[in-house]
């Protein structure tokens, strides 16, 4: 018998159902084959964790092709059936063992509510009942009835702020290895819980860290070979959005359906626990003006691109430019017609132009007047780390404005700024400031922590947790936005080990 072979691939993004801007082809980066492995090796991503699964299995990894994008819009119905006919061509040439796919889970398209399930769905009707399919999901996933159905297991990250995508990446392999070699015939008691966690969710602190902890005590003792708590994507207006718990045992009589219905309980009863506060921002900024030993990293919570939001709220800058003590700042902004107007005027041009505020609903426009401090059409990040330390990507179009003590980082897309090397690659040393603004809520602290004290700001606008400003309709009834009788309940699903 030849050398055993993974297929794995997919496409990575994280939707939000209220912004407006899709998400098109031009906002992913992808690669495939080799390049897509060796881009991917030895990095703290799913896919670098399937390859070192792999690797210490002796099992080769063929990769058709792999998207990846920042948190957004949904993404083009175009640009996500370019991905799933590669990954189906690929499927029915039929040269390999096991498919594990390394997906976000919560992404949308204009069309699809579960892409996620309609790909594992379309590489079920080719690869038929028995091949082993597995999946690594983000935290947030949206997981549904449909993807539970179609793979045989699904495998989340367990942190939050995110460590462990390679760990996660390496647990789908895993399993998908175990089911084909006999060790594993996995059953899953998986139960949804109608409700959201907004803002006190991170999974280093309470209530969820004793959650995760129960989960990983119950894996450890043998009691269940997999355990993952999906903390949803907030922002998604789909049928069963919520939490899901899922826990997978070995063998026909193993479910661990208790573990997983107790877990769901204390995830309802802890409900009001998992709703968050945020210092202000004048609070911060307070203590900016009197001078702080390390910048302060602030993480605009109502406009993070790394929740889908536009990025392009100037409620900071505004606070920002209204203090003149402050020392130097930089705030991004997505505006592509602001690069566009500061490349046309040149480096060091004095400029007056209108920034930002085109698709955040709390911060309109603002207009301003400085120099063009930098320029450039392209710019090469490699992640710090730890979370995702390695990954590559490239940025396009950007512009520096100087606005006195305030620096605007102008870019074309939105970007999340999860790691240092964002504001570097583009002319700005975050450690030199002393205010650094991020469009992330959690997932900046890991990656800033050598830079600068992370806080996370009480701020307006799409991806607030204020959630009873946005228009949800499908997705309800949920709790915060409504109150209702709860009973943690098994959810009905196909079993490999029936
Ligand atoms: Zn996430």
């Amino acid at each position: 018998m030849g050398r055993r072979r993974i297929l794995a691939g997919g496409i990575a993004q994280e939707s939000h159902s209220f912004n407006p801007v899709p998400t098109g082809r031009e906002r992913f980066n992808i690669q495939s084959g080799a390049a897509a492995i060796a881009g991917a090796r030895g990095s703290n991503s799913l896919l670098g964790g399937i390859l070192d699964a792999a690797a210490e299995a002796d099992v080769e990894v063929i990769v058709p092709t792999l998207f990846r994008a920042q948190s957004g819009g949904p993404v083009e119905d175009a640009v996500f059936a370019e991905m799933r006919d590669i990954l189906c061509d690929a499927a029915r040439r039929g040269d390999f063992d096991a498919i594990v796919l390394p997906l976000h889970g919560g992404m949308l398209t204009p069309t699809l509510h579960d892409p996620e399930g309609a790909l594992m769905t379309a590489l079920r009707a080719i690869t038929g009942p028995d091949l082993p399919m597995t999946a690594a999901f983000d935290l947030h996933a949206h997981v549904t009835p449909e993807i539970l159905d179609t793979c045989d297991l699904l495998a989340g990250y367990l942190t939050n702020p995110h460590g462990d995508q390679g760990a996660t990446g390496r647990r789908a392999t895993r399993a998908a290895l175990d089911i084909l070699s006999g060790r594993l015939r996995p059953v899953l008691s998986a139960v949804h819980v109608p409700m959201l966690t907004l803002g006190n969710d991170r999974t280093d602190e309470e209530p969820l860290q004793g959650l995760q902890a129960r989960a990983r005590a119950a894996v450890e003792s043998g009691a269940a070979y997999d355990v993952s708590i999906f903390n949803a994507q907030q922002f998604l207006d789909v049928p069963g959005l919520g939490q899901w718990v899922l826990a997978y045992g070995n063998g026909r009589d193993a479910a661990p359906d208790a573990l997983a219905l107790d877990l769901a309980q204390s995830l309802w009863d802890q409900r009001r626990a998992l709703i968050g506060t945020y210092p202000s921002l004048d609070s911060c900024l307070d203590r900016a003006e009197q001078g702080t030993p390390r910048p302060l990293i602030l993480g605009d919570q109502g406009d993070r691109v790394a929740g889908g939001g536009p990025g392009d709220s100037t409620h900071v800058l505004r606070a920002l430019l209204a203090r003149p003590k402050l020392p130097p700042s930089v705030v991004p902004l997505t505006d592509p017609e602001a690069v566009r107007a500061c490349h046309a005027a040149g480096q060091g041009a004095r400029v007056t132009l209108t920034v930002g505020g085109r698709h955040s609903t709390v911060a309109p426009p603002l207009e301003v007047t400085g120099e063009v401090l930098g320029l450039g059409t392209e710019a090469h990040i490699t992640y710090d780390g730890p979370a995702d330390a390695g990954y590559k990507a490239r940025l396009g179009a950007y512009a520096l404005l100087g606005l006195g003590n305030v620096q605007v980082l102008l870019t074309d897309q939105p970007y999340s700024y999860l790691d240092p090397d964002y504001f570097r690659a583009m002319g700005v040393d975050p450690a030199r400031m002393g205010v650094v603004v991020t469009r992330s809520g959690y997932h900046f602290t890991l990656n800033f922590a050598a830079t600068g004290e992370c806080i996370t700001v009480d701020t307006p606008g799409m991806t607030s947790y204020r959630v009873q400003e946005l228009p949800f309709t499908v997705a309800r009834p949920f709790f915060p936005l409504d109150e209702m009788d709860f009973a943690p309940a098994l959810h009905a699903h196909r079993s490999r080990a029936g």
